[in-house]
């Protein structure tokens, strides 16, 4: 079994890892701490749960000279709960580094309150994309000549968080820091931002981007209300801690009225909460008092709740990287986990998208009250061509009928033909933009392959 004693750490380190009750390094630990102890940049693509926050904490506060009073690592979270999570992580090493002085910038803390923190110029800063500003980067007063590492954590959430801009500006004043990335999944934001600060080279892309004790589930649930399906769900599964995932705000709040009204022990959590009440609920859900919690995608991005036995989604996600998150919130470090989804006629496309991107569905019916043997979804590419085949038919239709409005009008036959040359256009630019996006995650692979 590997040892944390590998990476030539020093024994207050070591000792502080003992302390924090970790026995030996995870996979991802393994590969990036030493390229971080090493300076190098990095781009990791790894399953949430892996232990990627200490792959790049341990080296980071090994590196920092505490004798010297300035910022010398930037670690930014794409939200407030994350980047408290970081922090909560980055404390726990304090008993053993005294000096250390870690700053947590976010909305939560008043803007004033943040700045004179900064005048006392904290070795680490854990920071909400929005506060990044606040650091002072294009200040002549702030100095950032010391700092060393800029983590990127979450990154592509990071790229959707409406700051790519600012972010962009504080990698450009760090020209000789290390900037380590870290993603589940590398969207095209990212992969500007990459191949502009740090190249291809550096990616190291761990094979399954979930974790493999996850039993992945899709569930038929033939047109029930999802009211009916979920408590039709949980008589049967009997969940030890569930999570229950929707895509819409609306949706979250009915299912988590529905369920405290049967007097299940249930919580939400949404973007919408007050801080302190959201803050209030996190500490409930810690100490387990719930079995039930309902989420939004935003709400559970990044956080550590553990023993999560089962997720179910209600939905699928708009943007299906998420369902990724979404698993990832069961099977932390390496546990098992169930990952349930729900799903009817008009979800098909997209339950097989996900098995194209790797997810493995043990197919179930809900019916009466049980849980009845699936039909596993034919051959992948067949059946996304039908379904692009079946759409391309459905849209030519449509623009038919539009312009059949002016059937009366000269000209109309070539407006017919001009109409369904653009439909096809448009669907050809669809396919070729797809394959362009799969080539380029292919790529990514087999070069981090590459480099070992
Ligand atoms: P993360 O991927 O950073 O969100 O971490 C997921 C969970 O794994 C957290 O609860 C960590 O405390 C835990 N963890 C991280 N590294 C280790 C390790 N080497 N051994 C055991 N647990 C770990």
């Amino acid at each position: 079994m590997s040892s944390f004693k590998q990476f030539n750490l020093t024994s207050k380190m070591l000792l502080a890892i003992e302390d924090i009750g970790y026995k030996s390094p995870s996979e991802v630990q393994e590969l990036v701490i030493p390229r971080v102890l090493k300076k190098e940049s990095l781009v990791v693509t790894s399953e949430t749960g892996s232990g990627k926050t200490h792959a790049f904490l341990i080296p980071i506060i090994h590196s920092v000279d505490t004798t010297n009073n300035h910022i010398q690592a930037i670690i930014v979270s794409p939200t407030r709960e994350l980047a408290y999570q970081t922090y909560i992580f980055a404390r726990e090493f304090v008993k053993y580094y005294p000096d250390l002085k870690i700053q947590l910038l976010s909305s939560q803390i008043e803007k004033s309150r943040s700045e004179s923190k900064i005048d006392n110029n904290p070795h680490i800063i854990v920071a909400t994309p929005g506060r990044i500003l606040d650091l002072g980067v294009n200040k002549t007063t702030t100095n950032l000549s010391m700092t060393k590492f800029v983590v990127l954590d979450e990154a592509d959430m990071l790229m959707d968080s409406g700051f790519v801009n600012d972010i962009t500006e504080l990698l450009g004043h760090l020209p000789n820091a290390s900037k380590l990335v870290f993603s589940a999944t590398i969207n095209s934001k990212l992969a500007h931002l990459i191949e502009r600060f740090i190249g291809a080279d550096h990616v190291i892309a761990l094979e399954n981007m979930t974790n493999s004790k996850v039993e992945h589930y899709a569930i038929d649930i033939r047109h029930q209300s999802n009211s009916d399906a979920i408590e039709s769900f949980i008589k049967i599964v009997q969940p030890y801690f569930l999570l229950i995932f929707a895509s819409k705000k609306e949706t979250v709040n009915k299912i988590y009225e529905q369920l405290k009204q049967r007097k299940y022990n249930v919580t939400i959590l949404h973007g919408d909460l007050e801080k302190r009440e959201r803050k209030n609920i996190m500490r409930r859900i810690k100490n387990m008092e719930f079995q039930i919690v309902v989420c939004s995608d935003i709400a559970a991005r990044g956080l550590d709740i553990e023993n999560v036995s089962d997720i179910l989604n209600v939905d699928l996600p708009k943007d299906l990287s998420f369902y990724f998150h979404r698993a990832g919130r069961t099977g932390r470090f390496y546990k098992e986990g169930k990952c349930f989804t729900f799903y009817n006629d008009d979800d098909l496309a997209n339950i097989i998208k996900l098995q194209d991107m790797g997810i493995n569905f043990i197919f179930k019916v809900l019916k009466n009250n049980e849980f009845k043997e699936g039909k596993a979804l034919k051959t992948k590419v067949k059946t996304h061509r039908k379904i692009e085949n079946q759409e391309l038919e459905r849209d030519i239709k449509k623009a038919i009928s539009e312009t059949k409005k002016n059937k009366v009008k000269p000209g109309y036959k070539k407006a017919v033909k001009n109409a369904v040359e653009n439909v096809k256009r448009k669907h050809h630019r669809k396919m070729i933009k797809e394959n362009i996006r799969k080539e380029r995650v292919k790529r990514y692979i087999e070069e981090a392959r590459k480099n070992g």
